[in-house]
């Protein structure tokens, strides 16, 4: 049987954790797909033949068991994450903040740092973290996602410089409007909103963003893809889309 390198993708269990899950499995690799609904999960695995773990990386306990079962890692997609609520500054409601710091932020600190003595090891380690135009952008009523994908990425770009010298690779991946769940675990289920998302355009597919990741992952170790911004020819910027 052929060699496949360990690739763990967090956030597996949807959008575009499970595109890049199977993506990654066609470009060669073992992947462990993490998430909450590991049933989810394991339905990929099982198509891909990979392997599903239960992760939550809101809690600290979770994470620990996860790596604990992943018992090597060249690649870490950190693709857990998402929004809560589009509200003012003035109403912002400080339990969704909670959810997207802990879930984007903490959530790819917790994994990082988890997994990083695994990536060191392998001897072509690589990162790759799937944030968003949110953390090159403002909008209006969207400070807590803006926020906590500013400070995610701040966590990533910082690696960058501090695994100088070591053999670990760092890719920022930062999409634009996608068509996945995200809206929907945006606006707590409500499917008119979330569809009112993608109104009048042709937004990016899960696929055209694990299309992208599985392409940085197979580069030589030498290159390091350091940003990479994806965005529908529909969108210029967070606030700024044609609609049909
Ligand atoms: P999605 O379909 O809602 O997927 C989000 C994934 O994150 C799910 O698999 C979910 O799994 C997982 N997740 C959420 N909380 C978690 C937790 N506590 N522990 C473990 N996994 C957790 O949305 P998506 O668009 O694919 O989002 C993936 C990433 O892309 C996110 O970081 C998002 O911020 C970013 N992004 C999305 C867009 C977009 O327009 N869609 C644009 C830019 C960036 P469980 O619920 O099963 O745990």
């Amino acid at each position: 049987m052929t060699f496949r390198p360990t690739a763990v993708v967090t956030g597996a269990s949807s959008g575009i954790g499970a595109a890049t899950a199977r993506a990654l499995a066609k470009a060669g690799f073992h992947v462990v797909l993490g998430a909450r609904r590991v049933d989810r999960c394991a339905e990929i695995a099982a198509e891909i033949d990979g392997t599903a773990v239960r992760l939550d990386v809101t809690d600290p306990e979770s994470v620990s068991a996860f790596a604990a079962a992943v018992p090597d890692c060249t690649l870490l997609v950190n693709n857990a994450g998402g929004a809560k609520g589009l509200e003012p500054v003035a109403k912002a409601d400080e339990d969704a903040w909670r959810w997207m710091y802990e879930t984007n932020v903490l959530g790819t600190l917790r994994v990082t740092k988890a997994l990083l003595p695994a990536l060191l090891a392998s001897g072509d380690g690589h990162i790759v973290t799937v944030t968003s135009i949110a953390a090159i952008e403002s909008y209006d009523n969207g400070a807590g996602y803006t926020g906590a994908k500013h400070a995610q990425a701040m966590l990533h770009r910082t690696l960058r410089g501090e695994l100088l010298g070591q053999p670990v690779r760092l890719t920022e991946v930062l999409p634009g409007m996608v068509d996945t769940e995200f809206s929907l675990v945006r606006f707590a289920g409500d499917q008119d909103r979330a569809a009112n998302v993608y109104r009048g355009l042709t937004p990016l597919t899960a696929d055209d963003i694990a299309d992208v990741i599985a392409f940085a992952a197979t580069r030589p170790s030498h290159v390091n893809l350091d940003q990479i911004v994806i965005k529908p020819r529909d969108q210029a910027s967070a606030t700024r889309a044609h609609r049909a």
